[in-house]
């Protein structure tokens, strides 16, 4: 890669999954000067050797886009998809957590520190792009973006009511991207509501206090995308247009939800469901298990019903 071109900046959605990230990712990609790649931690083990669909509907390794960005990455050959893998899977695994928050170096990166920071660059210089919108989630993978970037990622933290995601958890959701599962994951409620007290308290001690952290909510963006996408695009030095732009025809968000294979923008309308669908035992137990954050988020301890 050329070093007359400018290191891009990453933008990071950050948290846990059923929060409607893939919604938000795909409407900052949108933004002048931005491109949503999608969970890009998962380019290695579901683009590449699970030979799973991008957004736009080819199979990864066949994704012009993506052959482009690969090729510019690494002129001198790709780098073993198995190995990257094994090695990502090392560095962000849960008890790493440990060793990011409290090591007072980061850990050597090894392989990845290699490997990142062109993939990172040849995603903006193919896509025409200064921010790359990476909806990778997980905060250890954020982490270590940040030892091995150029420039630290600023990070959009998206929280969503616990309940609610893990109603969502509970459902089969069709998942038709060509890999080996043909569903969605599922999780229980006690393990959604461990979950995303974990992470999300995992990236708020990782990231708290720093200048490229901001927190918005699904229910906020829900309620008023415009305004929320205006906050992050300000937060990221990216203008929005002042008409509402039509969303791109074209996406190769690479991973992650089945929302990103449909061609047209889903409408963000708030889901509710889980009110009357979650029970009170399950809720109960999910808000006692979130409790330190559900308050410290605004959530009710007691959602209405
Ligand atoms: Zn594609």
């Amino acid at each position: 890669m050329s070093r007359s071109t400018p290191d891009p900046e990453v933008l990071f959605v950050g948290g846990t999954g059923r929060s409607g990230s893939t919604l938000l990712a795909g409407l900052i990609g949108d933004l002048p000067g931005a491109v949503d790649a999608g969970e890009i931690r998962f380019l290695w083990q579901r683009g590449l050797l699970e030979r799973r669909l991008c957004a736009c509907g080819v199979r990864v390794p066949e994704c012009p886009f993506w052959s482009a960005v690969l090729t510019r990455a690494y002129p001198r050959g790709l780098p073993d998809p198995d190995a990257v893998h094994a090695a990502l899977t090392r560095r962000t695994r849960l008890r790493r957590v440990p060793v990011w928050l409290w090591r007072a170096a980061p850990p050597d990166p090894g392989l990845l520190g290699q490997i990142l920071p062109s993939l990172y660059a040849a995603i903006a210089a193919t896509a025409g792009a200064r921010v790359v919108v990476d909806n990778s989630k997980l905060p250890t993978y954020a982490a270590l973006l940040a030892t091995v970037l150029p420039a630290p990622p600023r990070v959009v933290h998206l929280v969503r009511d616990p309940r609610a995601a893990a109603y969502s958890w509970m459902h089969v959701t069709r998942l038709p991207d060509g890999g080996p599962a043909l569903v969605m994951e599922q999780r229980g409620v006690l393990r959604s509501a461990l979950l995303w007290t974990v992470w999300n308290g995992v990236l708020e001690a990782l990231w708290r206090g720093r200048p490229g952290y901001l927190r918005v909510t699904y229910e906020g963006l829900a309620d008023d995308p415009a305004a929320v996408v205006a906050g992050i695009a300000a937060h990221a030095g990216l203008t929005t247009p002042p008409q509402a732009r039509p969303p791109s025809a074209l996406s190769h968000a690479v991973a992650g939800n089945p929302h990103r294979l449909q061609r047209r923008r889903v409408i963000i309308r708030r889901d509710d469901r889980w009110r009357r669908g979650l029970g009170r035992p399950a809720g109960l137990a999910v808000s006692l298990l979130a409790l330190p954050l559900l308050r410290r988020y605004g959530y009710p301890v007691r959602p209405p019903r």
